[in-house]
């Protein structure tokens, strides 16, 4: 897919956006949120460009697969068998970057529903 000239993920994935990058594969960048809501909050995103989880499962199911394995793979590297994975999907429920990305959320008790 096209990689949008405004996407800030993109940037992230390609290098021209610094960023705190702890795990990279294939696929997947992971990298940890600039706003943390956990001890450990890390975005795992793809290396192409897709809006939303649903698009990426459809365009690009093994990439798809690749982010929880990433987060996965992060979580227990910081020593967590407990964690969160979130994916926004639409403005109305908090979505703000238009590039596919996962919630880690880590490190603290966590309660249910989510706000
Ligand atoms: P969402 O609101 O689900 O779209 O999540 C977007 C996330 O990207 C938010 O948690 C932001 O804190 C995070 N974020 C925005 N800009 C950056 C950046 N430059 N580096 C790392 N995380 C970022």
């Amino acid at each position: 897919m096209a990689t949008p000239p405004d996407c800030l993920f993109c940037k992230i994935v390609a290098g021209e956006i610094p960023a705190e990058v702890v795990h990279v594969t294939e696929h997947a960048v992971a990298f940890r949120d600039i706003n943390a809501q956990a001890p450990t909050h890390v975005l795992v995103v793809p290396r192409a460009h897709y809006a939303n989880a649903a698009e990426l499962a459809h365009g690009d199911p093994e990439a798809s697969a690749e982010l929880l394995r990433v987060a996965a793979a992060v979580a227990a590297a910081e020593g967590h068998a407990d964690y969160r994975i979130v994916f926004n999907t639409g403005e109305g429920v908090g979505q703000s970057v238009f590039h596919t990305h996962l919630h880690l959320l880590a490190g603290r008790p966590m309660t249910w529903p989510p706000g």
